[in-house]
Formats: structure tokens, C-alpha cells, sequence
């Protein structure tokens, strides 16, 4: 179905610099991941809510790529924030050298919330489409710069707005009286449809609010739903949606990473399959982890069915423990690979930092239905 090829690729929604690929075995995944997304995107041409892709993305021959200096990169990025009067915002699953500049980090909830605290007129969300609209749709009169434009999500696009409002409209002419409850992973589209909006760290507290007469409709991620109508004891009508990076996960993976480590800790997202919740000893969202690894002080080895780059807030938060990304280690050689990384988080780098906060660009723009997606967003999270 794709063609695997090592190439040089720019575009993405406006950023003019090209994206460099290096030899190393993350970036080799991430220019295999991205030719990928190359193909889907340019097959179907509106995959985000609210983007039209103009121009189809270029494949461009690899020699004219000129390599820059992450060092030099940051000083001209905070040179540029104070140009711009401008704030970073990264999450989590960025690379750890993104994480280090930026002004908030976080997981989607706290770096929601932190987007209506911030003082100057821009924002750059290194992160992915959906948080940037939400930073956008909570503070309407700032710009809101997102490093590449393709930076999507598999979760958010495996649920579409037409055919959500299609089930919903099926449901209700049943005689079903439903609450749609939706992941934060969503368009914004798709939030303007649904009652509730939740987060893996407040999820449950949201579902058990929902009165018990009515039905829940949960969206767009079944593994999380699965594990919340088994912590609440509600019975939920399931969207079958699922993460890429959380789907691959295997159990076989974990056993073997497992046996390398008897005494290790095993700590998942909710949005990993069943049978790995089943075999985890702690299970939450990134800041719940992270707040979990913090409050242990005895040195421990911790397994990480996450996206990888969460190792890094992990370690600089409890730099006592060893923390191990599931899968993690290659058999063949004893390293560590990358086959966990999230490759739209990975469309993130210092180089599209800089050159958004240099030419302004992408922006999130404003679009009509973020009115609504405003109301559940502020009620579900900020109060
Ligand atoms: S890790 Fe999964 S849920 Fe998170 S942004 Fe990537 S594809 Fe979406």
C-alpha cells in the first residue's frame, strides 16, 4: 500500500525550509512515515477540518538540504519569540529539544488550560492540529502558529463530523436519548457535535456525571472507552477509533521487554489495547504518569507503553528511576528503537519552530463552528 523510500521532503502547509532527514534509525522511520502521509495527503486533499491543501506536497532531491545547528536553532528561536512577542507551548510527545525551549509543556488538558493564561499575542503549538485549534478556539484574538500543518492525528481523523452527526441522527430517530462524550482528540468540527469533552486524566469524573437514563455515546477512541466503562461499570455505544502509535503496541513486545527487566514497573496510556491494560501496574494519561514515576523515590525500572518521546518529561521529572520505552529494545543489537513514536508529533522540529515564529505562518484561522466547539471546550475543561 505505501512506498518505502528515503527521501527530502518539503512543504506542509507553508513552512518554506526543508525537513532533514538524517541516517540515524528515528529519522529514517520518520522519512518512511512521512512519505506515508505524503501519499495520503496528497490522495485526499482535505484531511484536516478547516485546512484546504492548495499545493501538493514536493519530493525534492536530498543534496540540497542544508543541515543547521540545534544550538544556533534555539538562540534564533528565542530571539524570534521576542521579536514576535511570542510564547511556546509543546507537548509531551514532541522531541525533548522542543520540550526544552518551550514556554509550557504538557499533555493536552494542562496545555489547554495553560493556552488562556498566556500574555503575549502569539502562540506556537508545537503539537498537533487539534490541540492548536484549541488553543485558537480558547483565545480567539491571538495567533496561533502550529510548526507544520500536517501535524494531525490518526485518533482525530478516524472520526469525521458528517458521520457522526449521521449516527447521532440515527440514534435519536431510534428513540435513543444520547450524550455524546468525546476524547479531546478531535476536530473541532467534531467537538461543536458532541455534549461533553474529556481528557484521560478527568474522563471518568465526566462519565459519571452523565445521568443514568441517558445513553452515552463515546468518541473517537474505543480503547479508552473500553477501559472507562470498565472503571465506571457504564456500558458505552463505542466510535471504533484507536491511535496508530497505541495500536502497535504487542503483548509480545511487552513480555519480552518484560523478562529483560523482572523487576520493572509497567506504566500504559489508556489509549493502548486491552490486552496490554490488562498486563500494566499503573494506567493514565501522560501528566498522570508522570505525576505516578515522581511521587516514587526508591530507584525503579519503568516500562513506558506511551509514545517515546515521553521518556524525556519522565526522566527530567524522576531522573532516579530507568525509564524503558515498550517496544524498546531490538532484539538484533540491545538498543532502543523509535517504532513509537508518534510520526505526526515527529512532523514537529526545532528548524518548523523557527521558521512559523520567522514567517508567520501556518496559522490556525478562525472558522465558524469553533463558537460551539468554544462552549463544550470551556464547560468540559475549564470550569
Ligand atoms: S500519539 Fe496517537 S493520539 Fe497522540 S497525536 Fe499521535 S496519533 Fe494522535
Amino acid at each position: 500500500m505505501f512506498r518505502f523510500v528515503e527521501q527530502t521532503i518539503v512543504g506542509g502547509g507553508g513552512g518554506s525550509s526543508p525537513l532533514k532527514f538524517g541516517n540515524s534509525t528515528s529519522s529514517l522511520l520518520t522519512a518512511r512515515i512521512a512519505i506515508e502521509q505524503l501519499e495520503y495527503f496528497n490522495s485526499a486533499p482535505l484531511r484536516l477540518q478547516g485546512l484546504a491543501m492548495s499545493t501538493p506536497l514536493q519530493v525534492v532531491d536530498p543534496s540540497h538540504v542544508i543541515e543547521e545547528d540545534p544550538l544556533a536553532l534555539m538562540d534564533e528561536i528565542e530571539e524570534l519569540k521576542e521579536r514576535e512577542d511570542a510564547t511556546i507551548l509543546a507537548h509531551y510527545y514532541v522531541d525533548g529539544e522542543i520540550q526544552d525551549i518551550a514556554d509550557f509543556c504538557g499533555d493536552s488538558l494542562q496545555l489547554a488550560r495553560d493556552a488562556t493564561t498566556v500574555e503575549t499575542g502569539t502562540i506556537v503549538f508545537s503539537g498537533v492540529h487539534f490541540m492548536a485549534e484549541s488553543a485558537k478556539i480558547l483565545n480567539p484574538e491571538k495567533r496561533v502558529l502550529l510548526p507544520d500543518m500536517l501535524a494531525g492525528c490518526s485518533l482525530a481523523e478516524s472520526c469525521q463530523p458528517k458521520p457522526l452527526a449521521k449516527m447521532q441522527a440515527e440514534l435519536r430517530a431510534a428513540g435513543r436519548d444520547i450524550v455524546t462524550v468525546a476524547y479531546i482528540n478531535t476536530s473541532a468540527a467534531v467537538k461543536s457535535l458532541c455534549d461533553w469533552i474529556v481528557t484521560s486524566g478527568n474522563a471518568r469524573e465526566i462519565v459519571e456525571k452523565v445521568p443514568d437514563e441517558k445513553e452515552i455515546l463515546f468518541v473517537p477512541d474505543q480503547h479508552l472507552g473500553r477501559y472507562l466503562e470498565e472503571v465506571t461499570g457504564r456500558k458505552m455505544i463505542l466510535w471504533p477509533g484507536s491511535c496508530m502509535v497505541h495500536e502497535i503496541f504487542s503483548l509480545q513486545d511487552l513480555q519480552r521487554a518484560k523478562k529483560r527487566n523482572p523487576e520493572s514497573i509497567v506504566i500504559a496510556h489508556p489509549e493502548c489495547p486491552q490486552n496490554i491494560l490488562e498486563v500494566s501496574d499503573f494506567i493514565g494519561g501522560t501528566e498522570k504518569m508522570r505525576r505516578h514515576v515522581m511521587s516514587i523515590e526508591e530507584p525503579k525500572t519503568f516500562l513506558v507503553a506511551t509514545e517515546a518521546a515521553m521518556i524525556h518529561p519522565l526522566a527530567k521529572s524522576a531522573p532516579q528511576h530507568e525509564f524503558v520505552p515498550v517496544p524498546g529494545i531490538m532484539a538484533s543489537t540491545g538498543e532502543t528503537c523509535a517504532c513509537n513514536r508518534c510520526p505526526h508529533m515527529a512532523r514537529n522540529t526545532l528548524q518548523k519552530v523557527r521558521d512559523c515564529l520567522k514567517h508567520g505562518q501556518p496559522e490556525i484561522a478562525w472558522q465558524d463552528y469553533f463558537a460551539d466547539a468554544k462552549e463544550v471546550l470551556t464547560r468540559s475543561l475549564l470550569r
